[in-house]
């Protein structure tokens, strides 16, 4: 039995008989991993202080079980919890957004710390000053570049050359396509230059300098849409907190 240690933060709990839950954590060393917590109920202090709740920032120790690939989680100790994002509505909504799209696009034990990176530096974008609808955006940008899953917004899909006016943006084919190809796909998706640009930047740029980039209404709307048209073509499904996030900003 090796015990295994690692940062990791909470993206899903279910409930397993009276006192017991399956957690899916998406750890720093291991990737996404799903483990039994025992004996949650009472106040045990393996789990202590918070540490069991939705995108909890925690250091666990697991251990492998022998008929399964569901580890056992014996101890949580919180490392951040994360106290603005859980005082305000639209925080929240967007935070549990963020571990659900994360856990809808990653698979057990693929290890990746970038990943890890990502979503801990844009829980914290989010539960300080910035707008958690912005810090949302960067975050879906910069996950599909980590997973390999980006659309290609400089160079046209179907030709490959530099589209300069009149394209527009292909879900079916992943990116850009120049107005030379735009049967290719005729339910194409308009797109303003000023949204691709801002695409392509915010994947390029480190983290920490995102922030800053400033982005027109019109922009900030259509990247809105995009992305989420664009997300919910690679998913395959809705995503439950994509509909309750229109709710309360409606
Ligand atoms: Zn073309």
């Amino acid at each position: 039995m090796t015990i295994q240690k690692s940062e990791g933060i909470v993206l899903r709990r279910q409930d397993l008989r009276e006192t017991s839950l399956i957690l899916t954590l998406y750890t720093r060393d291991f990737g996404k991993i799903k483990g039994i917590a025992r004996g949650v109920r009472g106040s045990r202090a393996q789990y202590g202080g918070g540490a069991l709740e939705l995108f909890a920032l925690d250091e666990i120790v697991f251990y492998e079980r022998k008929t399964s690939d569901i580890y056992t989680v014996s101890q949580c100790d919180l490392l951040e919890y994360f106290n603005p994002l859980r005082a305000d509505l639209a925080k929240l909504s967007y935070a549990t957004y963020l571990i659900e799209l994360l856990d809808s696009v990653t698979t057990l034990a693929d290890k990746n710390d970038e990943v890890f990176d990502l979503l801990l530096n844009s829980l914290r974008l989010m539960a300080g000053e910035s707008s958690a609808k912005r810090a949302a955006r960067i975050f879906e940008i910069k996950l599909l570049n980590l997973l390999g899953l980006m659309p290609s917004l400089d160079l046209c899909v179907s030709c490959g050359k530099r589209p300069d006016t009149g394209f527009k943006f292909s879900l079916q084919h992943g990116g850009l396509v120049c107005k030379n190809c735009l049967e290719s796909d005729r339910a194409a998706l308009s797109i303003l230059p000023g949204t691709a640009k801002f695409i392509e930047h915010i994947r390029s740029l480190p983290f920490e300098k995102v922030e800053r980039i400033k982005v027109t209404p019109q922009v900030g709307r259509e990247l809105e849409s995009i992305l989420r048209k664009f997300l919910d073509y690679q998913i395959e499904r809705r995503l439950k907190t994509v509909e309750f996030l229109r709710e309360i900003e409606r």
